[in-house]
């Protein structure tokens, strides 16, 4: 039997859209319905194994799955030996504590006694520990931003990301524990079989991410403006120059990153580039 390498990914919620879509993007297709345990995909020697998010970091730990794609707060919270290999760039978010709207917070210590409503017990606890609070900490599966205001707990600690649903709970953010992303986690138990296609696949990631993080340009400029524009450009190596019919006119080609884009278009613009083209890229080898 050919070795598979055996990737966990999340059964339902807010991972699984976007892991799929990376593995795709990978090249790795899963044809069969998402509600099976264990799927074998096509375009790699991969199985997919859909769990529970909260389950994952174990089935890994114990090297029933190779990785997983998960987030690293759950990671932290179920406190399992995992490696991380790659942060995935998606499903962002801050693990916060946050009280009602005007409460007069000078600061930490005033969690000391206070009931915390949280489903991050073991992170909280981490934090408390450090911090010399002593409070009263409430485990809650879900919809932790109710429990202030159904007087079950005098703060939370959840997962914040744009803020909306604090907000709209009448909550404020306090204190930031920890910053999250999706990432790729390897199992230590993994074999060096599965090791290498994890490589493999890996690259391909790297790839998928690189070509996310970056924009082909395209612009045409007046011949005297391009010891300028090549001045500003930050490309891979240096830009393609190549004439135009028009006389005087050259076609500028180059790669920038995401990040520095618009501060980049407008110096551009600034020197005379003309007809500017932002293409995305589909993949980009490093
Ligand atoms: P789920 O199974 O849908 O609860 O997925 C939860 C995972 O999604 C968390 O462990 C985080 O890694 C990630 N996540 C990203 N942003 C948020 C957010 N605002 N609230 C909850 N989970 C988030």
């Amino acid at each position: 039997m050919p070795t598979m390498l055996k990737i966990a990914v999340q059964k339902s919620g807010r991972l699984q859209e976007d892991s799929l879509e990376m593995l795709r993007e990978c090249g790795v297709r899963v044809d069969t319905g998402r509600d099976q345990l264990k799927v074998s995909a096509s375009g790699f020697p991969m199985e997919l194994f859909f769990l529970r998010n909260s389950d994952i970091p174990q089935y890994v730990h114990d090297g029933v799955a190779d990785v997983a794609i998960l987030g690293q707060n759950t990671v932290i919270e179920k406190e399992k030996d995992l490696d991380e290999v790659l942060p995935l760039g998606f499903a962002k978010c801050r693990l916060s504590i946050a009280v009602p709207k005007g409460t007069v917070y000078p600061g930490v210590d005033w969690l000391n006694g206070k009931r915390i409503a949280t489903s991050y017990p073991n992170t909280l606890q981490t934090f408390l520990t450090k911090n010399n609070i002593q409070a009263e900490i409430h485990e809650i599966a879900g919809s932790v931003e109710i429990a202030p205001n159904i007087g079950l707990a005098d703060a939370i600690c959840d997962l914040v990301s744009s803020g909306n649903t604090l907000f709209m709970n009448g909550l404020e953010e306090k204190e930031v524990l920890l910053k999250s992303e999706a990432a790729i986690f390897v199992s230590r138990r993994i074999s060096p079989e599965a090791r290498a296609l994890l490589d493999k696949l890996i690259f391909r990631f790297k790839s998928v991410l690189a070509a996310r993080n970056n924009k082909y340009l395209l612009m045409n400029a007046p011949n005297e403006a391009l010891p300028e524009i090549i001045n500003i450009l930050p490309g891979m190596k240096s830009p393609t120059v190549v004439p135009l019919a028009a006389p005087g006119w050259s076609s500028v080609h180059t790669v920038i990153s995401e990040d520095r884009f618009w501060e980049i278009i407008d110096q551009l613009k600034e020197v005379g580039a003309q007809g500017i083209l932002i293409i995305p890229i589909q993949k980009m080898i490093l």
